[in-house]
């Protein structure tokens, strides 16, 4: 079985570089694909509020008998929860889908800036971690001007700023900028959602090394620092996404893998995304 590397956050505490994303799984059909992540070696899983599929995640973490403090459980805030009492109830109605005491990572969905409330849901997210109900607070699709935010009127800096992050859309300066905080950067939708994988030069890569075009990709994250949460429901491909490490990228190949940004954003843009309902 894979041996996952951990990052080292912040505040010390370890999360395995790479996880299983379940956006987008459906809550009849969650528990199952978590169970099959589990037994392929994951011990990282990434959900959210809004994805419905915290109770499902929770079993299949339960069922699998593996200890509980061996797995690594994020959720996350959604917008319309946003505000320090709103986050505080939200953050319990999570632990009790999860059926978890603590949550490992607990994460502010969007900035929703039109709100303006990320920096009181913030203050609620200390106010969990000084009580010891998250072993780590960080935030998700924000920007250098929320960043900027929080470190100027929060007493905690991030634990992790998870982004959307592939080889054609990097955010390059946001990735820089959230590590030179020491904010890991957590690279969401990593395969641009399947999109990159029909890359030429990702084939190209594929052949030579005699692995797949997801697998290039994956690589290419783990080489630069990312933690890294692919999804998917196929057993093959969940074990597939985690049978990353015994092989690696030379710098030039990771070099010619960044050279592929084309600004192919998947997801919303951070700075007017606003559904309430994420
Ligand atoms: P992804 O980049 O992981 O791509 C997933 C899609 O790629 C799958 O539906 C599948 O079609 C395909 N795929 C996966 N493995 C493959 C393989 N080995 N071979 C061929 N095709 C493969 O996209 P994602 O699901 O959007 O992102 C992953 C996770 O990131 C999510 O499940 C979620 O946990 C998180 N996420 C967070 C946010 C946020 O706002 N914080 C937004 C989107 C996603």
């Amino acid at each position: 079985m894979s041996t996952v590397p951990s990052i080292v956050l912040n505040n010390a505490v370890k999360v395995p570089q790479l996880g299983f994303g379940v956006y987008q799984i459906e809550p009849d059909e969650v528990r199952g694909a978590t169970e099959l992540a589990l037994d392929a070696g994951y011990r990282h899983i990434d959900t959210a509020a809004a994805y419905a599929n915290e109770a499902g995640v929770g079993q299949a973490v339960r069922n699998s008998g593996i200890p509980r403090d061996e797995i690594f459980i994020t959720t996350k805030l959604r917008n319309a929860d946003q505000g320090y009492e709103s986050a505080l109830a939200a953050f319990e109605d999570s632990r009790r889908e999860l059926g978890v005491d603590v949550i490992d990572l607990y994460l502010i969905h969007w900035p929703y800036p039109r709100h303006n409330r990320f920096v009181d849901s913030w203050k609620a997210l200390e106010k969990l971690y000084a009580e010891g109900a998250v072993r780590a607070i960080g935030v998700s699709n924000f920007l250098e001007p929320h960043l900027d935010r929080i470190l100027a009127e929060g007493e905690i800096v991030p634990a992790v700023n998870q982004i959307e992050l592939h080889p054609s859309f990097q955010q390059a300066d946001l990735t820089r900028y959230s590590a030179a905080r020491g904010i890991a950067v957590e690279a969401y939708s990593p395969l641009g959602q399947g999109e990159d994988l029909n890359s030429a030069v990702v084939r190209r890569l594929a052949e030579t090394h005699g692995v797949t075009p997801a697998q290039i990709i994956l690589r290419w994250h783990l080489q630069l620092g990312h933690i890294v949460i692919p999804k998917s429901v196929a057993a093959e491909r969940i074990q597939e996404n985690i049978d990353v490490f015994d092989f690696s990228l030379s710098e030039q190949e990771v070099v010619l893998i960044s050279g592929l940004e084309s600004g192919l954003r998947t997801s919303g843009d951070p700075a007017t995304f606003d559904f309430p309902q994420i």
